[in-house]
């Protein structure tokens, strides 16, 4: 584990999302006992394997609605809602718990990167105006990933465009306090530019 980053992370008072997807059960337990305790997986059955609920877990990859029911009263958050669809089904299941289900709105702000998820991003005030309806789901903030270049500029373009619609945002809605954004090789960039929270997989386990 590297353990220095772990402590260059907590002095810098930066949210962290561990993410142990493709690791064990184990090496969660070791990173709980380096003070670790808010680990993302982005698959339904993976980490299905790995919960424990003396953790807290987010689910931070694209997800399926007909997986929702699964997940639903184990994670504390999904950071990955990118359609209404979506909203709608984890809605339906946290009222079916008696819960409220903490999200965040993840939006594609990358212009060149085909495949990455989320929604886009110019019309991501309507997105969360949409969200408003479902009672039994909390919009938390916003997340994204940014596009995988070299070219720094691009990456923090993407965020000071993510951090200016969320100070906007939190604004309209005032429960929003998470601006997540920012992975392993991109992180100290995306603190710079405004995340509240990096989601952080790879570069732990180095
Ligand atoms: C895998 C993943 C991360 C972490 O990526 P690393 O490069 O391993 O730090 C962050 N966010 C999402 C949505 C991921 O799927």
């Amino acid at each position: 584990m590297n353990t220095a980053l772990i402590q260059e992370i907590k002095e810098k008072h930066v949210d962290l999302v561990a993410v142990t997807k493709k690791h064990t059960k184990e090496e969660v337990d070791e990173l709980a006992s380096l003070g670790l305790h808010v680990f993302g997986e982005n698959r339904v059955q993976e980490f299905l394997t790995k919960y424990d609920p003396q953790y807290s877990w987010h689910i931070i990859g694209h997800l399926q609605t007909n997986k929702v029911k699964y997940i639903v009263g184990k994670v504390d958050r999904i950071d990955s809602v990118d359609s209404v669809k979506l909203a709608k089904e984890i809605n339906k299941q946290a009222a079916k718990k008696g819960i409220v289900q903490e999200v965040l709105a993840e939006l594609k702000v990358s212009k060149t990167d085909e495949n990455k998820t989320g929604y886009p991003f110019e019309d991501a005030e309507a997105f969360l105006a949409d969200l408003q309806q479902f009672d039994n789901i909390k919009v938390k903030g916003l997340m994204c990933i940014a596009t995988n270049t070299d070219d720094q500029s691009v990456v923090a373009g993407e965020f000071d465009e993510m951090k200016a619609l969320f100070d906007r945002m939190k604004k309209v809605y005032p429960e929003m306090d998470t601006l997540s954004m920012g992975m392993s090789h991109d992180w100290r960039l995306a603190l710079e530019h405004g995340a509240t929270q990096v989601r952080i997989g790879t570069a732990l386990f180095e």
